[in-house]
């Protein structure tokens, strides 16, 4: 497939089972892996093509190293970012090396636009409280209250992203254009007795949708089947290069779906969640369509303080007190199986091995944060 343009309109925070039908029935639609769990990593995958394990953005506080290459920096390319997030837009924008807010509309073709949208982000949508504490001491307790207000996000995300697709077709660039809608990882409403996401490893956050579309589209050019295979965020950035003629240009770890098909019948998820120097929650895993397996790396003992920690966390706190059990036995087992993947527990296990001793490394670094990037991540529940 051939197109000029390119639009990614990342809705934070959407999990694969609330895609909202009115999207899915625009183009073909994938069960995705997401990268990572969370936004920082996840994010520098969608801007770079490769794994975190190989960018090394883990956590808020790490960048790129300048020599790696991002989707931003292609010669010929208009390329531009937009970030509607509250509190965390400024490290995105530097974790993708970006300086200034790009439109959609300020870009002329050929270009590779990507938005982020936080509305499907606690605290959800655009007249919800200023900060995500003030929401969870509101409604923190509430589980189905919390889901309507998600589901109310996605609508007003949706309804944003709606806006770009009429601005594409009156200005006559639909045609041209490849645009992707997906999301950068789930978000839990009480599974396995906790919120939010970053942690533990588990299929509401992995399973995000990746929605490809173009009137001239279907299903048929894709090499890979959406009703029984995944795809993952590497192969959706290496496909959209591809598509406009950059598939070169990059060197991703993703394949052009509309070209050959995946190497692998599963997708790789890895979380590295640091404090101050310490672990706290390392795992990765292997998920294909019906499941996945998670393997925990870090210590237990510091697994289980991430867990009580999050006992402190007053928003939700009279849940997690009601379910101590559920959380705790999910953060120290040293093993989960999700669901029913094809692979057994060891050979999903040597399958990661054997695939991510291949992949190469870059040299990417700790920037650290400032006071005030710190003050907002912690607005945000992401430093505790
Ligand atoms: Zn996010």
């Amino acid at each position: 497939m051939n197109f000029k343009n390119v639009h990614i309109y990342v809705a934070d925070s959407l999990r694969w089972d609330y895609l909202p039908d009115t999207i899915s029935e625009l183009g073909v639609t994938f069960k995705t892996v997401a990268q990572s769990n969370f936004s920082a990593p996840s994010f520098a995958t969608l801007g770079t093509g490769l794994y975190p394990v190989q960018h090394q953005v883990h956590n808020w506080g790490d960048v790129l190293a300048p020599d790696t290459p991002t989707i931003f920096e292609l010669d010929g390319l208009h390329t531009g970012y937009r970030d509607h997030a509250e509190g965390t837009e400024a490290t995105v924008f530097r974790i993708l090396k970006q300086d200034e807010a790009v439109d959609l509309s300020d870009l002329k073709p050929p270009f590779l636009h990507v938005e982020r949208n936080s509305y499907p982000h606690v605290p959800f949508g655009k007249n919800a409280p200023d900060t995500v504490q003030e929401y969870y001491n509101d409604r923190g307790n509430d589980w189905q209250q919390m889901r309507r207000d998600y589901k109310c996000g996605i609508k007003q995300s949706v309804n944003r992203f709606q806006k770009r697709l009429d601005y594409l077709e009156d200005s006559g660039l639909l045609e041209d254009t490849l645009i992707v809608f997906t999301s950068d990882h789930g978000e839990l409403f009480g599974e396995y007795g906790t919120k939010g996401h970053g942690s533990p490893t588990c299929p509401e956050l992995v399973y995000v949708p990746t929605v490809f579309i173009n009137p001239q589209l279907q299903e048929e050019d894709f090499q890979i089947n959406p009703q029984s295979e995944i795809i993952e965020h590497v192969d959706l950035v290496q496909t959209m290069l591809s598509s406009i003629g950059y598939g070169n240009a990059l060197t991703t770890s993703g394949v052009d779906l509309f070209s050959r098909d995946r190497m692998r019948d599963w997708g790789y998820n890895h979380i590295n969640i640091v404090r101050k120097g310490r672990k706290f929650y390392t795992a990765e895993s292997a998920w294909d369509y019906n499941g996945g397996h998670v393997f925990a790396q870090n210590k237990t003992f510091y697994r289980f303080i991430y867990a009580i920690s999050q006992f402190r966390d007053a928003p939700a706190r009279e849940n997690l007190v009601a379910n101590p059990t559920k959380l705790i036995r999910y953060y120290i087992k040293n093993t989960e199986l999700f669901g029913s993947p094809t692979h057994s527990e060891s050979k999903s296990k040597e399958n990661i091995d054997t695939f991510t001793d291949q992949l190469s490394r870059e040299e990417g670094y700790a920037h650290g944060l400032s006071e005030n990037e710190k003050e907002r991540l912690k607005n945000l529940g992401y430093l505790t």
